[in-house]
């Protein structure tokens, strides 16, 4: 007899073998470089997810993940899937059929937020504000007057599309004032900027593992309050949540404080990565994160404006983990895309492209958790010196080095710890 095994269809080709990744520098909008010991604890061998071994673990993980977002919230866990999990789990939770949800929008992922309202059977007030602008809080309050019965506010607080950064406590106040509860997208802020959940009374809120915190992708840490919970449990009989994945009800039976039982096999490895990437962000510690994401992009944006380039995003209102830079308006359509193939290719450099209406008009810098380092900045104000004149852009060599350190000096000369 023949085997049959020889005869089967889909052969893929012969050439197929092992995938060897190539090293980048990872300065786009993520994800960011992952650092050599978070990548050596995912290789760790498996084990079980109900293991009590791993359990202990995971209650670590919450712990911290209440530390990173400065929060006594009980609900503070990973949940699997990327970022977009986190704010499709917030939405399908906390929004049923009939409920008015104010979505603030200034870029991409706001725009996201609308879509999640509307699939789940709620209706969606849009506040917009122009890309590149933060969310107005003065807006909020003119449509919660106008608009009774708002249940929910949602907005992102570190628009990733533009680089813009939103007052987070401002607009979560104002929701509070008129009795909504706050869903506040952390996806790009965790780390990078401050973000105090607690202080700032925010209900909701979810982030991304491969930003700031420089972890594999694919997990989303969220942390939800009690008012959240509230709510969720409330609506078990009367509108079922209708994700069974994303279902708080159910995941509670797993990272819940009491039961253990089995919802989905939890990604063990990419949470070993996660338990240590937020086990380095406390022995940065949360300040010091923040204080080397502002001084990296101090440096980065001496350089860049010595360059002669220009920010989107007005100076107060700047991310400092993503930086857009208007692409010079001498440059013909197409171009800027070339240039960014070229740092890929010379210098296994990836930089980010614009969204939308920002397409072909802004270059996105990110500086992200492992990926913002001195070495990146210099790298990247050397590859532009080298690389900007070919597309037509003349530039002094050296000067942007030369402002971006001149960052550096100055930051060592005042406080040599950093
Ligand atoms: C990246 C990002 C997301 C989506 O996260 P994924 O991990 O890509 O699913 C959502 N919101 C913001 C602000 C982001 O930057």
């Amino acid at each position: 007899m023949t085997s049959t095994f020889n005869t089967l269809e889909f052969a893929p080709p012969r050439t197929i073998g092992s995938f060897h990744p190539p090293r980048r520098i990872l300065m786009g909008p993520g994800p960011s470089e992952i650092h050599p010991r978070v990548l050596a604890a995912s290789s760790a061998p498996s084990m079980g997810y109900l293991d009590p071994v791993f359990v202990g673990m995971m209650d670590e993980i919450k712990q911290l993940i209440r530390y990173a977002y400065q929060t006594r919230n009980q609900l503070s866990f990973p949940l699997s899937g990327p970022g977009s999990v986190g704010m499709e789990s917030s939405f399908v939770n906390m929004v049923e059929p009939g409920d008015r949800v104010v979505v603030m929008r200034n870029g991409v992922f706001g725009g996201r937020m609308v879509e999640n309202v509307e699939r789940a059977g709620g209706e969606a007030i849009v506040v917009d504000d122009p890309w590149g602008s933060p969310c107005d809080p003065e807006k909020l309050r003119d449509a919660l007057r106008a608009n009774s019965g708002v249940t929910t506010v949602a907005f992102v607080h570190a628009e990733t599309s533009t680089g813009t950064l939103s007052d987070a406590q401002a607009i979560s106040a104002i929701a509070h004032e008129h009795g909504a509860l706050v869903i506040c997208d952390a996806v790009t802020s965790l780390a990078g900027v401050p973000l105090l959940v607690d202080a700032w009374g925010i209900d909701a809120v979810y982030s991304g593992s491969q930003k700031c915190l420089s972890c594999v992708p694919g997990l989303s840490p969220v942390s939800y309050s009690d008012a959240v919970i509230d709510r969720v449990r409330q609506r078990k009989d009367r509108a079922r949540v209708q994700s069974w994945f994303m279902d708080l009800n159910l995941v509670l039976e797993y990272w819940g404080e009491t039961a253990r039982t089995y919802h989905h096999t939890a990604p063990i490895n990419s949470l070993f990565a996660l338990h240590e990437s937020l086990v380095m962000l406390q022995e940065e510690g949360l300040e010091r994160s923040w204080a080397r994401h502002r001084l990296h992009h101090e440096a980065f944006k001496a350089g860049i404006e010595a360059m002669g380039l220009e920010f989107l995003v007005a100076p107060q209102h700047r991310l400092p983990q993503m930086n857009a830079v208007k692409v010079p308006e001498s440059f013909a359509p197409g171009v800027e895309a070339q240039l960014r193939k070229r740092l890929l290719a010379d210098y296994s450099m990836e930089i980010g492209a614009g969204l939308g209406p920002l397409a072909g008009r802004i270059w996105r810098f990110g500086l992200m958790g492992w990926s913002c380092s001195r070495a990146n900045v210099m790298s990247c104000l050397g590859a532009l010196t080298c690389e900007l004149p070919e597309y037509g852009m003349p530039v002094k060599m050296g000067a942007a080095e030369q402002a971006a350190l001149d960052v550096y000096n100055r930051a060592a000369s005042a406080s040599p710890s950093i």
